[in-house]
């Protein structure tokens, strides 16, 4: 279908596909178990409907909001628009309830126009993830629900200026006064921090050292509009440079007992539980910037001339990106494989950091091989691909550091062995 009439379809239907039509397209896939790499009428409709939207939209615009830093609303309103954001939330709270693999479509073709775009959509995703895994109904109808009504963000308040990686290491204190959480503490690096409605947010609610990680912390739902959180200044970044990346103080904040999920001590496991399902579409995006990489290459290497012949004709051109395409398809294959373990109901942490690590180290490897191919145009802002160089290296760092992804790795491999 035509993006014109796709997108005409969208808004005629209230913006979006129906969630019929989302169920349809679960119906299809679950009939079609065995392997199969295509993808049902509806897949390809989210696909080509969010490749449209990407490459004609956000792809004009994206070296603009690069420069300037700004946040993309206008972008986000309108992929809210057309139902390419909040995919995943269930549908008895208003939401598509997509599956994994599908949001995983749609995110690679975001991310293909901008990433910066994508890494503010996704942390949506991101900050909505505990409560879909561990969130009450009454939780879910009231912070997922409201999100399905009008476009606003979220966030996920892990990081502390002290511990990334080391998440048990995270020092903001949450103390159970009556009926209420006092919560005292600084949070880092926070994406959607400036801009989101509610955060996620993990504290430490026993204090004893000796207490393990899996009883020692307390996942909440905070409303940002609460007393005593401090938003600090946005951050300028090396790359995604219009996310919204900031620090957050938290100052004797209030917060209902009613906003914990699950219950104290349960928050560690929901806010490392959140990453077996986000990783596949951080993973989505990674791919997206390096096909877009690959993309800009190839076709300058058809344009440009040296010694008489394109580029393409140099045969170290030409296996620069044989090389390039080998890596974005294996690692299409990693984030497909791990949503689709998502989706079958079964645990996938081993997938989703195997495809969080390669595509990461993959997308980088090929933005930096694009920027060698375009030549000295290749290290300027006027052409398309140092940004993309910018832009992929946080695919390294957030979510879990590369080193951090084959600790995981290993120690699930490992697992395996010892059993
Ligand atoms: C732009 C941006 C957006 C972000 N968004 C969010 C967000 O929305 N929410 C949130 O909570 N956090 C967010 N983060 C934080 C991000 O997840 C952390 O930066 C990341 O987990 C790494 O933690 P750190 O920066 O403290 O580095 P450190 O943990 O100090 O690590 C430093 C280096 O040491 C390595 N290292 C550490 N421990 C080990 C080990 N045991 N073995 C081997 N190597 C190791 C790491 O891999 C890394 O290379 C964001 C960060 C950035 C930059």
């Amino acid at each position: 279908m035509l993006f014109s009439k796709v997108l005409k379809a969208g808004v005629q239907t209230g913006l979006r596909f129906s969630s019929g039509a989302a169920r349809a397209a679960t119906v299809v896939k679950s009939s079609n178990a065995g392997f199969s790499f295509d993808l049902t009428e509806q897949q390809k409709e989210f696909q080509e409907l969010a490749r449209k939207f990407a490459r004609e939209e956000i792809v004009p615009v994206a070296a603009d909001y690069d420069k300037s830093g700004e946040y993309p609303f206008p972008l986000i309103r309108r992929a809210w628009e057309l139902g390419l954001m909040n995919s995943h939330i269930p549908e008895d709270c208003g939401g598509l309830g997509l599956s994994s693999f599908d949001s995983c479509l749609i995110t690679e073709e975001l991310a293909y126009g901008c990433t910066g775009v994508q890494t503010a959509i996704e942390a949506n995703s991101l900050g909505q993830m505990p409560v879909i895994i561990a969130g009450t109904d009454e939780q879910k109808k009231k912070y997922l629900g409201r999100m399905t009504e009008e476009p606003l963000m979220c966030a996920y308040c892990v990081t502390e200026p002290g511990a990334g990686s080391d998440v048990a290491g995270i020092k903001t204190r949450a103390e159970k006064k009556g009926d209420e959480y006092i919560v005292n503490g600084q949070k880092m690096w926070i994406t959607n921090g400036g801009k989101a409605n509610w955060y996620f947010l993990l504290t430490r609610t026993n204090p004893d050292p000796k207490c393990p990680a899996s009883k020692a912390f307390t996942g909440f739902i905070v409303d940002v509009d609460t007393p005593g959180i401090q938003i600090g200044r946005k951050e300028m970044n090396m790359g995604q440079r219009c996310s919204d990346t900031r620090g957050i103080t938290f100052e004797d904040v209030r917060i209902p007992k009613e906003n914990v999920l699950i219950g104290e001590g349960a928050g560690f496991k929901i806010a490392m539980g959140a990453f077996d399902k986000t990783r596949p579409p951080v993973a989505a995006g990674a791919v997206g910037l390096a096909q877009r990489a690959l993309d800009e290459a190839t076709k300058y290497s058809l344009e440009r001339k040296t010694f008489g012949r394109f580029l393409a004709e140099h045969q170290a051109v030409s296996f620069m990106l044989a090389e390039m395409a080998m890596k974005v398809e294996l690692a299409r294959l990693a984030y497909q494989r791990a949503a689709w373990e998502v989706d079958e109901g079964r645990k996938n942490t081993y997938y989703a950091s195997i495809a969080k690590a390669y595509a990461g180290d993959i997308a980088n490897q090929v933005a930096c091989d694009a920027v060698q191919i375009f030549g000295g145009n290749g290290f300027n802002s006027e052409y398309p691909v140092e940004k993309l160089m910018r832009d992929a290296k946080i695919y390294q760092i957030y979510e879990g550091t590369a080193q951090i992804q084959r600790l995981i790795i290993s120690r699930e491999h490992l697992g395996r062995y010892k059993q």
